[in-house]
C-alpha cells in the first residue's frame, strides 16, 4: 500500500509534551507519516519500554464519534473506555492514527452516513462509494511502538483483523481486552453489522489469543 521503500522509515518522531486528562496525566508524543504528511500521535502512560506486555489501543481518527459525541458508532466510547482503562493499570500506550471513516476520510464518511440513512448498511455504503468495506492500514504501529521499546501487547480491541495485521507486522499480541460499549438507538445496527461482516467479537470475556488463531 506505501510507496515508500522498505528501507526508509515510514514516519519520523517529533516531540512530545505532558497531556493531562481526567484520567491521568499522559505524555503525547507526536509522529509525523512520510507517505501522507499526517501527523499521527501516541498517549502512553508509566514505564511501558520495560519488556513486560503493555495494555495497548491502536485508535483510528473518527472526528464525529471522538470529538463530536457522535451516537453512530463506539469511537468516542472506545477512545475514554481504553484511556480509563490504562490510567486504572498506570501504564500503556494508545496510538491514534489518522486514518479517518475507516480509512476513506471525513468527507466521504458523511458520504456514508448520508447513504446509510437511505438503507446501506456501513459496509454496503463504503463498497458503494467505490472503498473497500474497512480501507485501514496498521503497518504504522511497527515503528511507533518501537520508539518506546514495545514487542508485547496486551490489546484493547473486538476486532480480529486489527490483531491479525500487527501479528503480521511482528507484534506480539499476548491477550485481547474487549472493550465494550454501550449499544443505543443509533447505533445497533452499526455494531450488529461490524460483528456480522466485519468479525468484530462483542463477547464480554478476556480471551487468550494464539498467533493466527483469529
Ligand atoms: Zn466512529
Amino acid at each position: 500500500m506505501s510507496a515508500t521503500p522498505a528501507n526508509e522509515p515510514l514516519l519520523d518522531y517529533v516531540t512530545s509534551c505532558a497531556l493531562p486528562t481526567p484520567w491521568a496525566q499522559f505524555t503525547l508524543h507526536a509522529f509525523v507519516e512520510h507517505a501522507t504528511g499526517k501527523e499521527h500521535l501516541a498517549m502512553v502512560l508509566g514505564d511501558i519500554g520495560n519488556g513486560e506486555p503493555v495494555l495497548a489501543r491502536v485508535h483510528s481518527e473518527c472526528l464525529t464519534g471522538d470529538v463530536l459525541f457522535s451516537q453512530r458508532c463506539d469511537c468516542g466510547a472506545q477512545l475514554e473506555g481504553a484511556l480509563k482503562k490504562i490510567a486504572a493499570e498506570g501504564r500503556g500506550i494508545l496510538l491514534y492514527l489518522r486514518q479517518e471513516g475507516r480509512g476513506i476520510g471525513l468527507v466521504n464518511k458523511i458520504r456514508a452516513y448520508r447513504l446509510q440513512e437511505a438503507g446501506a448498511d456501513t459496509v454496503e455504503a463504503n463498497l458503494q462509494l467505490g472503498f473497500h468495506a474497512d480501507a485501514r492500514n496498521y503497518e504504522l504501529c511497527k515503528p511507533m511502538l518501537e520508539q518506546f521499546g514495545v514487542r508485547k501487547v496486551r490489546l484493547m480491541t473486538n476486532n480480529p483483523r486489527k490483531i491479525d495485521a500487527l501479528t503480521r507486522l511482528g507484534i506480539d499480541v499476548v491477550e485481547r481486552v474487549p472493550l465494550l460499549v454501550n449499544r443505543n438507538a443509533f447505533n445497533n445496527n452499526y455494531l450488529n453489522t461490524k460483528a456480522a461482516k466485519l468479525g468484530h467479537m462483542m463477547n464480554p470475556l478476556t480471551e487468550a489469543v494464539e498467533d493466527g488463531q483469529l
